[in-house]
């Protein structure tokens, strides 16, 4: 699962959460693979993965979500890492036809280290990231004491998103 890393790589190493979603196709399998793609992304080390998590979705129809989240040591730039993950999103035939439409897989940027980061095309912490039950539930069984720029302790935010439907599986993504 990890891959070592180089002296020079070491010294840049943030800690990058990375969301996972998907809700058509064979989620598990889905998720699966996914998480076998960020295993082996050049620069990184996959280092904890939470446990998978089903969730409604939200503003839309559809069916409900697998939904996991995985720690990623890396030292890719924020950007750099954005495109990898949506590469991998694109392997597993992602299309975007309208806002919130159903996806086979959807890989978010979380949190980089404790970068705040606002570009056209990446916001860190992600927009959402304090909003979403089936975002915090896993990132907190990862990091319990875990706080976001902007957002403070993240486990402080959890009453506000009590009332969205989420459970945790004993379904295992990783070998
Ligand atoms: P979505 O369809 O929800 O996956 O959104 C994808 C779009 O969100 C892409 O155009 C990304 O450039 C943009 N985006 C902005 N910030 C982030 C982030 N932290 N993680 C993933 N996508 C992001």
């Amino acid at each position: 699962m990890s891959r070592s890393l180089s002296a020079s790589s070491q010294e840049l190493l943030e800690l990058a959460y990375i969301g996972l979603g998907a809700n058509l196709g064979d989620l598990a399998l889905t998720l699966r693979q996914a998480l076998q793609a960020l295993a082996v992304l050049p620069q990184s080390r996959l280092v904890a993965v939470s446990s998978a998590y089903r969730s409604a979705p939200i503003e839309a129809g559809g069916p409900d979500y697998l939904n996991a989240v995985a720690a990623l040591e890396t030292s890719l730039p924020p950007q750099d890492l954005l495109q990898a993950l949506q590469a991998i999103e694109l392997q597993h035939g992602r299309e975007r036809p309208y806002i919130n439409a159903p996806r086979t897989l959807d890989l978010d940027l979380l949190l980089y280290g404790q970068a705040s980061i606002l570009t056209a095309s990446l916001t860190v912490p992600h927009p959402r990231l304090g909003q979403r039950a089936f975002v915090l539930h896993p990132l907190l069984e990862l990091s319990p004491g875990l706080s976001a720029p902007g957002l403070g302790i993240l486990a402080d935010l959890l009453p506000a998103v009590a009332e969205q439907p989420i459970e945790r599986l004993s379904l295992s993504l990783i070998d």
